[in-house]
């Protein structure tokens, strides 16, 4: 048998120890930034928001420019070892042991054209960073609930946020990718450039290249009204009915979601809100404030709310409408799509997770879809149709991992009867083929994989797999 890798292999396959060796000992000579592991800066740049999502990687290279970039994937190529890609570790799937990690959290150009409402984003950069360049000129980019997210790893996904029903699909604003694709080549991908690569790289993640840099439009948007009012768990029932029935009649210039939550009795959470079951409903309206607040005087009005935080507020503040936590933690995450949200769903609901249910999960959270995320052009972002998304959060600490895991299978279980096939590529943490399976549909999946085998024909990069197998 061999002892080495040959370069002109057809497909990049697992490393061979003398392969990782040859390859980081070029990749010493060609980037400025290798970190090896036990390096201080390895340990910085391999941290994962969920820390049972643990990532090894042979080495990390930081990327400063797209020729690192470049150079990195056809070093590995000929090497035979794999490439992934981050920048934040809020979306890490896969361990990377036996790959290279291109982290792209030097590229942080940041380049606001506020005449004519467009935005230059380096792949390294997140959201708040975005949200607080533009404010100072009234202009909102189109983010997810938290703005501590990679602007590249949510629009790559398609990206979900907490203006998707009014303004869409985040990644129906992306104007352009510059690129690296997996065989090395720096592309430009828009509507005019690459226009098969554009598609892809809407909904496709890193299957087909590592994004530099992105534009994006721009929504003039400095105010919107909205934030979360929170229930107590005794108004479950009441609470959840109303809004399967009021979210049926909400105009599309309102996003919502509901959470049913157990915050542990501690810090940082607010003392009206710990170690006990509440309800967070999340709204935010796009349009004229005082219609806003009539909207959601429905639900105002079901119950005496804990806290009531909804009101007009800058749209940088937009992450305090979810109030994610940011902090790494462990956690297993589940997720699936309804067709619906009615009565009868919220009552299983209740019985599932309310304030009587033995259940495991510190969050169960119905989001809204439909509204213009039905519209938008065509990319690899696969199920645009859905009406629902229900995605649950379990902290996975040893004395009821298991237990947390059972519970989640019993929740999706149980909603089945509403649930349509897949999964959003941003909300799923699975990787390879069954993550290809979940997120695209089989026309999707064919067309990625063909263009897996155009851009990446050796198939170095990781995210690639799960759809050219
Ligand atoms: C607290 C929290 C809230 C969230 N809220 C939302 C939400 O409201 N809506 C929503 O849609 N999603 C949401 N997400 C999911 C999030 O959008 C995804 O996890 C996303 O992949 C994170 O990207 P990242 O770059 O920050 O993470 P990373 O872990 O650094 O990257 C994750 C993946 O993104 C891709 N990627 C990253 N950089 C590049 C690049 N340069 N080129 C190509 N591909 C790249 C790769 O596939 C990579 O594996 C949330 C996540 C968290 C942790």
């Amino acid at each position: 048998m061999s002892t080495h890798t040959p370069a002109t292999r057809a497909t990049v396959g697992t490393a061979f120890r003398p392969a990782s060796a040859a390859a980081v000992g070029a990749l010493a000579g060609a980037v400025a930034r290798l970190h090896l592991p036990g390096d201080a800066r390895y340990a910085e740049l391999t941290v994962t928001s969920n820390i049972t999502k643990a990532v090894r990687p042979l080495a990390v290279v930081e990327v400063t420019s797209p020729d690192e970039v470049s150079a990195t994937l056809r070093i590995a190529t000929a090497s035979g070892v794999p490439v992934a890609v981050a920048s934040t570790g809020h979306g890490a799937t896969e361990t990377m042991a036996d790959a290279i990690l291109v982290h792209t959290a030097a590229l942080d150009e940041l380049e606001i054209h506020a005449a004519q409402r467009w935005a230059r984003v380096g792949a390294g950069v997140r959201w708040a960073a975005v949200l607080e360049a533009a404010a100072p000129h009234g202009l909102a980019g189109l983010c997810g609930s938290s703005t501590d997210v990679g602007v590249v790893g949510f629009l790559t996904g398609g990206g979900v946020g907490p203006l998707a029903r009014s303004h869409g699909l985040s990644s129906d604003t992306v104007r352009a990718f510059d690129v690296v694709t997996g065989d090395g080549e720096i592309r430009r991908a828009s509507a005019t450039e690459n226009p098969e690569l554009f598609w892809g790289l809407r909904g496709g993640k890193g299957s087909l290249g590592i994004v530099t840099a992105v534009e994006i439009d721009l929504v003039e948007l400095p105010e919107v009204y909205g934030g979360a009012i929170w229930f107590d768990g005794a108004d479950a029932t009441a609470v959840l009915r109303t809004w399967s029935v009021w979210t049926d009649l909400l105009p599309e210039e309102g996003t919502t979601s509901i959470a049913v939550m157990r915050l542990p009795d501690m810090d940082p959470f607010p003392e009206p809100l710990r170690g006990r079951t509440t309800i967070a409903l999340r709204f935010v309206w796009t349009g004229d404030p005082a219609v806003g607040e009539e909207m959601i005087r429905a639900m105002r009005a079901v119950a005496t709310p804990l806290i009531d935080a909804v009101g007009v507020m800058p749209y940088s503040a937009i992450g305090a409408v979810h109030s994610d936590p940011d902090d790494p933690m462990p956690l297993h995450e589940s997720s699936l799509l309804l067709d619906e949200f009615g009565p009868d769903t919220a009552d299983v609901l209740v019985d599932l997770v309310g304030p009587d249910a033995q259940t495991a999960q510190a969050m169960v959270e119905v989001r809204q879809l439909g509204g213009a995320v039905r519209r938008g052009p065509d990319s690899a972002f696969a199920h645009r149709e859905a009406a629902y998304q229900v995605f649950a959060i379990g902290l996975m600490i040893p004395e009821i991992a298991q237990v947390v895991v059972a519970d989640s299978r019993r929740i999706v279980g149980a909603l089945a009867p509403w649930a349509r096939d897949g999964g959003l590529p941003n909300f799923t943490d699975t990787a390879g083929v069954g993550w290809a399976r979940r997120v695209y549909s089989p026309a999707v999946a064919a067309r990625l994989g063909t263009l897996s085998r155009r851009f990446d024909p050796a198939g170095v990069l990781l995210a690639g797999r799960g759809v050219r197998d």
